[in-house]
């Protein structure tokens, strides 16, 4: 049987069933609980999105699915569902994204970290503001996303969390406490941060480059600046004309297209098939890059797998830095196991996957 394998016939079968056992019957019977995070709105009545999908399984695959054999979010029922035609509503807003408590906290700490009411014009202002990052899906919105009373009580679990404020934090997360910390430690790097991330969405600039399911999303890239700038930054470095021109320049200067970090050499490794290609990264840290051009002088020639290394962790270290960190380990573990052995290694594969993306 394959997962989400369902067709329309059987989702309204599903209803069908649904209607005649009534809701709480429907959900026992197939051991679903109430939808947590989407509906399906079929004629005008809402239904349990992923209960639904489950038991439409039974009409179309024979058996249907049980609630732990998958997921009702984006990644299973509600998208099955939608792919069919039909419409699927959030109930619950999304968590707060990183970005979002960027800008939310810088609010609160020119604030004095004093939490701001509903009717703040700066809580208008920053509502609205928020309605525009591309990080959460339309679809993923109810219609109170980010409204003027949600912002408001940001600000108050966020006041909350400062280390002077004397009483019981209101609610927040972890994040919310995360990032607070951050600018406590840091707060003009922050504060640039939330300023360039406002400029990127203001100027349209960051909303350009929304790409839903990107690169960055996975785990393996982390930055505390939040998912935006980090989108800009791998936008930059992955612009095809810039990486041209880059190494160009550096060949040009007699230069060679060795990873600036480990040394290693693709076209030495692979020949012909490696001649010519490298990766760049960008090095300005993302709260200096600011909003104006690349300059190649901010690029480094870096191979897949010591990209993948600076990116998977912040804070990122520099080209520089990951060089110390290999050279010693190669000397600290007597130049063997550290050294670059290219049938261990997988350049190949991360090369291949990068390609794929330009
Ligand atoms: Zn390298
Ligand atoms: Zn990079």
């Amino acid at each position: 049987m394959r997962r989400g394998a369902i067709t329309r016939e059987s989702v309204l079968q599903a209803l069908v069933e649904h209607d005649e056992l009534g809701r709480e019957a429907f959900l026992s019977k197939y051991g679903f609980g109430e939808a947590r995070s989407y509906v399906l709105v079929y004629e005008g009545r809402e239904y349990d999105s992923k209960a639904i999908a489950g038991v439409a399984h039974k009409w179309a695959q024979d058996r249907a699915l049980a609630p732990h054999e998958f997921s009702g979010g984006k990644d299973h029922a509600a998208a099955w569902l939608k792919r069919l035609g039909f419409q699927v509503r959030a109930v619950k807003n999304p968590d707060w994204a990183r970005d979002e408590i960027i800008l939310a906290c810088h609010l609160v700490m020119t604030n004095d970290w004093k939490g701001l009411d509903a009717q703040d014009s700066r809580v208008i202002e920053l509502s609205a503001l928020l309605q525009l990052l591309p990080i959460h899906a339309d679809a993923d919105r109810t219609d109170k996303f980010r409204n003027l009373n949600g912002v408001a009580r940001k600000t108050f679990d966020i006041a909350t969390r400062h280390p002077d404020y004397r009483g019981k934090p209101t609610n927040g997360g972890a994040l919310d406490v995360e990032v607070l910390h951050e600018f406590l430690a840091r707060p003009d790097q922050m504060t640039e941060v939330a300023r360039l991330i406002r400029v990127g969405i203001t100027s349209g600039e960051l909303q350009a480059l929304a790409q839903p399911d990107d690169e960055e999303l996975d785990d393996d890239f982390e930055a505390p600046e939040g998912r935006l700038l980090l989108r800009r930054h791998r936008a930059r470095e992955r612009s095809k004309a810039l990486r041209k021109k880059k190494i160009d320049s550096v060949l040009r200067k007699g230069g060679s297209l060795a990873c600036e970090a480990c040394g290693f050499d693709f076209e030495d490794v692979y020949g012909e098939r490696g001649a010519g290609y490298v990766e760049c990264h960008h090095v300005v840290p993302l709260h200096e890059a600011g909003e104006g051009s690349t300059k190649l002088s901010d690029l480094a020639l870096i191979c897949a797998n010591c990209h993948r290394m600076i990116h998977r962790r912040a804070p990122w270290p520099t080209p520089a830095e990951l060089r110390t960190s290999i050279q010693h380990r190669r000397s600290t573990r007597g130049n063997t196991s550290a050294r670059i052995v290219p049938q261990r290694s997988k350049p190949a594969e991360h090369a291949a996957i990068q390609a794929d993306q330009q």
